[in-house]
């Protein structure tokens, strides 16, 4: 790439900042006459009544965003270091050529709930064509929330089910001997409908605009400034929902769905860390929801992007530090969490069943999922759970025993022994002198 010279201005910084804020005026308040929202009815049956969700600047200076936040999450940075650094023409529009769902859902009566679906948008996977002509006779871009489509999975773990007669080869599902898994798969960013979100939480739109506002140090005046915008686009990790076997039995009640929901977990999922048991869960899943496929039904992995129960990596390490340098029982595995994050969990599970609304799943028949606080979320939002499957014991490695245990005396499910309180004091992790 060629060298670009670096800036530089004769100007003082406060004379380049005031031209700055005449160049970019902050019309952040209600009413200011160079504000425009597009029209956007959450809950609308068919989405041109409803509406595109407009994240984007126009062209001309109006402002005609109707959602508070950008496209595409916390990645929307990397956009701006690209404008900024001069590789990205900032009015750059999107070619959407042949980028389209590559299967096409059937639009469910839930799609336009003002109550079942407020963290994502329903009709996300469609928006750049069904609001093309909104998007251009306003000048503004319409960006996807949801894109979906299809591919191969080549798991090592897969390989050696096959191997042990745990999978079976079908040419469809399992496609071949190395255990090769074809699945459709949709990759969704949180939009939420505000007034939506905060009735999910049992708390006013106000106190979630509030907080919202004050925790990310004032970086969306509009949360406070713009009632009439009610969606906001949360700078967090999104989801992937991976569909074993036909898309469209999902939301069939008399095909057996075998279902896993999974929160992302980089040390296990990734590099394999045995700390605790979320790569075995999550292959077990895997293996699973391809048999289910296999057997006429249809299985799905939900993965979410909330790392470290949503506390973040660096927070996980700190607690790893803090459990192996003092004795990492199990009895003290959720205390460490909460010395240092204050709660012992942020992933909030009340928003993670809209995605499964929104597919159409109506009861599952196997839930590959120990955790209570899904199980609940799901189970209260009307959706039947038949049965529940643990991890199988042989899959969960020496050292996230202590997790295992913890959570399973704190009120995760098991078919095995229900763990005492005091029990818990004797399942030990390793500590530190015991690492090479
Ligand atoms: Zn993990």
């Amino acid at each position: 790439m060629k060298e670009k010279p670096i800036f530089q201005s004769s100007k003082s910084l406060d004379q380049q900042f005031a031209e700055l804020s005449q160049d970019i005026p902050l019309t952040t308040y209600y009413n200011d006459p160079q504000v425009k929202p597009l029209p956007l009815q959450w809950g609308a049956s068919e989405p041109t009544a409803r509406g595109p969700v407009v994240a984007s600047r126009n062209g001309n200076g109006v402002y005609k965003h109707n959602a508070i936040g950008s496209y595409q999450g916390c990645y929307n940075i990397y956009h701006a270091l690209a404008v900024a650094s001069h590789q990205l023409d900032p009015t750059y529009k999107a070619d959407y050529t042949n980028a389209h769902p590559a299967h096409n859902f059937k639009q469910l009566d839930q799609w336009s709930s003002k109550e079942k679906i407020v963290s994502i948008d329903p009709f996300g996977h469609l928006a750049p064509w069904c609001f093309a002509k909104t998007a251009e006779s306003n000048d503004v871009e319409i960006k996807p929330t949801i894109s979906i489509t299809k591919a191969h999975l080549q798991l090592t773990e897969m390989e050696q089910y096959v191997k042990q007669g745990e999978l079976t080869v079908d040419g469809k599902v399992v496609v071949n001997e190395a255990g090769d898994i074809a699945v459709s798969k949709l990759a969704v960013d949180p939009v939420w409908y505000l007034p939506g979100v905060a009735k999910r939480f049992g708390i006013s739109e106000i106190e979630l605009r509030r907080a919202l506002f004050n925790d990310t140090c004032g970086m969306y005046p509009e949360l406070i400034t713009r009632p009439d915008i009610k969606v906001f686009l949360p700078p967090i990790g999104g989801l992937t929902v991976y569909i074993f076997g036909n898309p469209d039995d999902i939301a069939n009640p008399d095909k057996k769905l075998a279902l896993r929901v999974h929160d992302s977990c980089g040390g296990s999922d990734v590099f394999g860390s045995d700390i605790c048991t979320c790569r075995p869960y999550l292959m077990f899943g895997i293996k699973e929801a391809a048999k289910q496929a296999q057997q006429g039904g249809v299985g799905a992995v939900i993965y979410f992007q909330k790392e470290g129960r949503a506390l973040g990596e660096v927070t996980k390490y700190l607690v790893y530090n803090a459990r192996k340098r003092g004795g990492d029982t199990a009895a003290e595995y959720f205390k460490r969490t909460e010395c240092i994050a204050g709660v012992r969990d942020m992933r909030f599970q009340q928003l993670m069943p809209d995605i499964l609304h929104w597919l159409g799943i109506t009861k599952i028949d196997r839930m590959l999922s120990m955790s209570n606080m899904k199980y609940d979320a799901i189970v209260e939002s009307g959706i039947e759970i038949i049965e529940r499957v643990p991890i199988p014991e042989d899959m969960i490695p020496a050292d996230g025993q202590v997790e295992i245990d913890a959570k399973i005396q704190a009120g995760y499910f098991t078919t095995g022994h229900q763990i005492t309180k005091e029990e818990l004091k004797n399942t030990k992790g390793r500590d530190y002198s015991d690492l090479k």
